[in-house]
């Protein structure tokens, strides 16, 4: 997709096809060379790399996971872009992964727009990387007239339940095929997409090109406000190649004409942002930008990125020590899920078979039968935890600590339970 603004912007150099990795030298947003690093974790195996249990270890690649911030307009993004088709091998099974807090989340969400912004019947409502049509299902709940783009899979599945959607990615061509088809869009959704793309700009245009005069652009991105707050730096893995603030949203959509006029936080994922914006001067900026921005002001300085770092640091060395007193003892470490992050997580902080005896996925999930990648460690089903009662579980999906708890409790695990971030803990099980 060529650029939309006149051609002043360059075109990236893009590590999508080189069958390879990029460094980025130059910011990916404004082209800035001044990019300060926050954190470097290291060289971590792609997530979706997991042989088979049984196999020998072989030869794969690593890449380096450094954080890099743009002096110039605040981006926090990945220092290394790999060609997607590495981190996807055509072995990576899709996943649908709508949970019930995200079905929650999308319903959430457009109840927000009935009360801020309602739209009329027959308002076109367009969702990129609609997965299943989850998002999509509550507006033509509403009698909105809807179309998802999704280039996986679950658009076939969306097809089947009813909701129309185009099987491709995110481009010209889809955008050409929806205008032509449907016109143009009331509202363009994106959630969790920003992160994952790699030539931002292109997207962009798309969605400019697909909204009506008066449309809006509602996003949902992972949250970098919350990613330091509460220390999760394994969300940082290579398919994710940015960190989003409102700050640096901001200053992206400011170079497309867009602006920011409604953004709220919300829990998802750990702490994500949600944010509205339309064509300059379309609609009043409300109250809540305001006090977001001025808290990333305050609170995501270098300054504060370095006590971050500092404290990444502590929680991995801290973590080490209660898992070397726990282990001493001969007692047995079992991890909980295997989410991207815990491939993060485990490789940061050099977690092996020999540390953590298994990590246990629900009954179902295509990464039992396989090693956590970078490891020896297996992936095996839930109801181990239940069958060999280990003395401790090791909660990999800590952000949901609340909710994992009371269930694998309820559900008759006896151990105690080790949360590792962002204070890595011992907790009991509420039984003793
Ligand atoms: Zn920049």
């Amino acid at each position: 997709m060529t650029n939309g603004d006149g051609g002043t912007r360059r075109e990236p150099r893009l590590a999508a096809g080189s069958n390879g990795s990029i460094v980025v030298e130059r910011c990916q947003v404004c082209d800035a060379a001044d990019l300060a690093p926050v954190i470097f974790l290291g060289f971590l195996p792609p997530v979706n790399t997991m042989p088979l249990i049984g196999s020998r270890p072989q030869e794969q690649p690593m890449y380096p996971a450094q954080v890099l911030r743009c002096r110039a307009c605040q981006r926090v993004q990945l220092g290394l872009v790999v060609d997607p088709a590495l981190l996807f091998p055509p072995s990576y099974p899709y996943t649908s992964g709508t949970t019930k807090n995200l079905r929650d989340n999308f319903a959430a969400l457009r109840a927000e727009v009935e009360a801020l912004y309602p739209p009329a019947r027959e308002d076109l409502v367009v969702d990129i990387g609609s997965n299943d049509g989850t998002l999509l299902g509550n507006f033509l709940a509403t009698s909105q007239r809807v179309r998802g783009i999704e280039p996986t899979n679950a658009g076939r599945l969306a097809n089947e339940r009813g909701i129309p959607t185009l099987i491709s990615f995110f481009g010209r061509p889809a955008v050409e095929t929806v205008i032509r088809e449907d016109g143009r869009a009331r509202i363009v959704t994106a959630t969790n997409v920003f992160a994952h793309v790699e030539n931002i700009h292109a997207i962009v245009d798309g969605i400019l090109e697909l909204l009506a005069e008066d449309g809006l652009f509602i996003s949902e991105s992972h949250y970098l406000l919350s990613l330091v707050e509460t220390l999760q730096y394994d969300t940082i893995y290579h398919e994710h190649l940015r960190y989003y603030s409102l700050t640096s949203l901001r200053n992206l959509l400011e170079m497309h004409g867009l602006e920011i006029i409604h953004a709220r936080r919300i829990p998802t994922h750990g702490g994500s942002i949600r944010v509205y914006a339309a064509r300059r001067g379309k609609y009043p900026v409300r109250e809540s930008v305001a006090p977001i921005l001025a808290a990333e002001a305050r609170e995501l300085t270098e300054g504060k990125l370095e006590t971050f770092r500092r404290r990444v640091v502590q929680a991995k060395l801290e973590l080490l020590a209660l898992l070397r007193d726990l282990k001493g003892p001969g007692s047995r470490i079992y991890g909980i899920g295997a989410p991207s992050r815990a491939s993060t997580l485990i490789n940061y902080v050099g977690l092996d078979d020999n540390i953590l005896d298994c990590v246990l996925e629900i009954s179902g999930s295509y990464k039992i039968g396989k090693y956590v990648p970078g490891t020896l460690i297996p992936v095996l089903e839930e109801s181990r935890l239940y069958r060999d009662q280990p003395e401790y579980a090791l909660l990999l999906s800590w952000h949901i600590a609340d909710e994992l708890i009371p269930k694998l409790c309820a559900n008759g695990f006896r151990g105690r339970f080790v949360v590792p971030l962002p204070v890595p803990c011992v907790m009991g099980s509420g039984q003793d």
